[in-house]
């Protein structure tokens, strides 16, 4: 089956003496591995494309017996120069590549994640974005894209706003000690998909609920309402980043069974 379609190219690699592979991430059908034959001679049908991070239109076909996939034709749409020129933003890149290429994207859901990676590409070669930030930014947006958004809104235990909760909670501490608490007024449960206070139940946090401030929900909660766009005006406190940055890689290990190790995403 023959289709054309703008695709990202993920990863290439070499066979033989002039035949390439590429892995490549189609907006409409997710990850599709393919054969260049001939293509590191040939300019003229895969002019610029056949290099990791280009964003092109590929025309593929299949070999005759339909095994593997066959690139018959590329043409450039974009190579991000203002990428390839900072090794810095390369290295974010890289990151998220390696995520969306763990997740195994099929056609179902390809769209936005699709979208979700071009626009991050878009902002990245803009504008900066913090090299702690970006992919805590990027892996819980895609997480969320993927139909896992938590409930950020009512605590998922006692089903009452988590805002009135946490704030209640507050003042009891308050009240009872004579001091304010600068413990995390909330927790995150992954096993029950969103946030849970502490005023509900045994007055005790979820046993492995990870703690989060108020402020670290409501930025969880912009999060999954931003696009990348918006992403280069976030700034974080350190404590602040490291409670969603244990979030949001609970949370990817969790619905995902990805967890980042020695520099890849490795499936657990
Ligand atoms: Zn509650």
């Amino acid at each position: 089956m023959e289709f054309t379609e703008k695709a990202l190219v993920l990863k290439v690699g070499r066979f033989r003496e002039t035949d390439i592979w590429l892995r490549l991430f189609c907006a409409g059908r997710g990850m599709v591995t393919a054969f260049a034959f001939g293509g590191s001679r040939s300019t003229r049908r895969f002019c610029g494309c056949l290099d990791q991070l280009v964003l092109g239109t590929f025309r593929v076909g299949s070999n005759r017996r339909g095994t593997y996939k066959v690139l018959e034709e590329g043409t450039l749409l974009h190579a991000f120069p203002g990428l390839r020129s900072d090794p810095r933003k390369l290295g974010l890149v890289a990151h998220c590549l390696k995520f969306v290429e763990a997740v195994q994207i099929g056609s179902q859901g390809a769209r936005p994640v699709f979208d979700l990676l071009l626009e991050t590409l878009g902002t990245l070669e803009k504008s900066e974005v913090g090299a702690e930030l970006l992919p805590l930014l990027f892996k819980a947006k895609l997480t969320f894209e993927q139909g896992l958004k938590p409930d950020l809104t009512l605590c998922v235990r006692c089903g009452r706003p988590a805002w009135d909760h946490a704030r209640a909670d507050y003042a009891a501490a308050d009240r009872s000690s004579g001091q304010v608490q600068a413990t995390p007024a909330l927790g995150f449960s992954v096993e029950r998909g969103g946030l849970v206070c502490t005023a509900c139940g045994d007055k005790q946090v979820d046993l492995g609920a990870e703690p989060l401030s108020i402020g670290a929900a409501r930025t969880l909660e912009w999060i999954s309402a931003s696009r990348p766009a918006d992403w280069p005006r976030l700034s974080l406190e350190p404590e602040m980043r490291r409670q969603l940055g244990r979030v949001v890689d609970r949370f990817v290990a969790y619905h995902l069974g990805l967890r980042w190790e020695h520099g890849m995403y490795r499936k657990i």
